[in-house]
């Protein structure tokens, strides 16, 4: 049975270390846990928020409701043959653990996503992606709980949506849904991506390219890269990669030429968020407690004692000078509660 606590401090629970209490914080590890206290939580109506990680989450104060996490375990085999394997996966196994699990098996298909922070359960919500692969090409199936009906329901693939950081799960369905379980397939043969960054060459000081080498190469670009959410608050990049028309890129590129640019098919082109942000003035910018990460523009860290208020203030500072300088309109990536 789950145990609910009062005035919770969710500092912990956060990767911006922001200081905020919830009223009501509980953990489900199974699903019928999950569905006795969504029934509760509807006597009481009061409001609910899923909490996975709390690695995409920025809280701009305290909650006034009930905060659950899911809390359901297990790696299970569904099914293999020679080429594939089929693991079904609790929305509460930490990713980078699972991630690590796969590589020691030899099982390929999600080492370019080692180190990022959060549950196996949240990487559809956002289609996590890195080092040119998003976690879409290898989820087969999610598994959910309607919060309504508290009936269950299996999302396949193409029923999810998926685009860049993006599915069902963050639009018609947010906050209906909570994600129990993530079946991913993995390959006994992998096939690598090394195409992607700097990959490569950080390879060069590996003997052999196996997953072992691929997922130490990308957790050492990532360690030197970004900062460590456990000594600098923040939540990865804050903003998406805006992607505009094509006809408007080729104007900005009359006035910016070093301007990178990504043709991504249909007229569109995408933008790196972290280069417009620093052409703005941004990087290493210091705001009291917030700022703008000195190696990495995209990040937004509490350097302390920040608010939520407060990095909210300076996101929407930096959203306003993009629109003035480049006309372009960033989204946030990060979940705003
Ligand atoms: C240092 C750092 C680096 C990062 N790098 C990357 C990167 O390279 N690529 C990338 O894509 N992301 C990256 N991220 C973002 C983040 O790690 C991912 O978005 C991750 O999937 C979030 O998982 P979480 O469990 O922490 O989610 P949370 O932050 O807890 O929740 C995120 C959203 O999902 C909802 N949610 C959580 N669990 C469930 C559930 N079971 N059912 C329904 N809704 C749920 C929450 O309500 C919230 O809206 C990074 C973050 C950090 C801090």
């Amino acid at each position: 049975m789950f145990e609910i606590k009062e005035n919770f401090s969710l500092k912990n629970y956060n990767s911006f270390g922001v200081d905020v209490k919830t009223r009501y914080y509980t953990e489900c590890s199974s699903v019928e846990e999950l569905s006795d206290f969504i029934r509760l939580q509807k006597e009481k109506n009061l409001p609910l928020f899923i909490l996975g990680g709390g690695s995409n989450v920025l809280f701009t104060g305290d909650f006034e409701g009930y905060v659950v996490r899911p809390a359901i375990k297990g790696i299970e085999v569904i099914s293999e043959n020679e080429n594939d394997i089929q693991l079904k996966v609790g929305a509460g196994e930490d990713w980078d653990d699972f991630v690590e699990y796969c590589v020691k098996q030899n099982w390929g298909g999600i080492e370019n996503l080692s180190l990022i922070p959060g549950n196996a359960g949240t990487c559809p919500i956002q289609n996590i992606g890195a080092y040119g692969v998003e976690v879409k090409d290898v989820i087969v199936d999610v598994e959910t709980l309607c919060i309504s009906t508290l009936k269950t329901y299996r999302f396949k693939n193409e029923e999810c949506k998926f685009g860049y950081r993006d599915s069902i799960f963050k639009r018609k369905l947010k906050g209906t849904q909570i994600i129990t379980h993530v079946t991913f397939n993995l390959k006994k043969q992998p096939v690598f991506k090394l195409n992607y960054g700097n990959l490569t060459e950080e390879l060069n000081r590996h003997d052999k390219v196996n997953l072992q080498s691929i997922r130490k190469a990308v957790i050492d670009i990532r360690n030197s890269k970004l900062p460590k959410p456990e000594e600098i608050g923040n939540a990865g990049s804050f903003f998406k990669n805006p992607v505009i028309e094509k006809s408007k890129a080729n104007d900005l590129m009359i006035l910016f030429a070093d301007m990178p640019s990504y043709d991504q098919g249909e007229g569109k082109i995408k933008i790196p968020a972290g280069w417009l942000i620093e052409k703005a003035g941004w990087k290493g910018k210091r705001i009291g407690n917030v700022g703008v990460h000195e190696k990495q523009s995209l990040v937004l860290v509490n350097y302390g004692n920040a608010t939520g208020s407060e990095i909210l203030h300076l996101a929407r500072n930096i959203q306003q000078s993009i629109i003035v300088l480049f006309d372009i309109e960033l989204d946030i990536e990060v979940n705003i509660v």
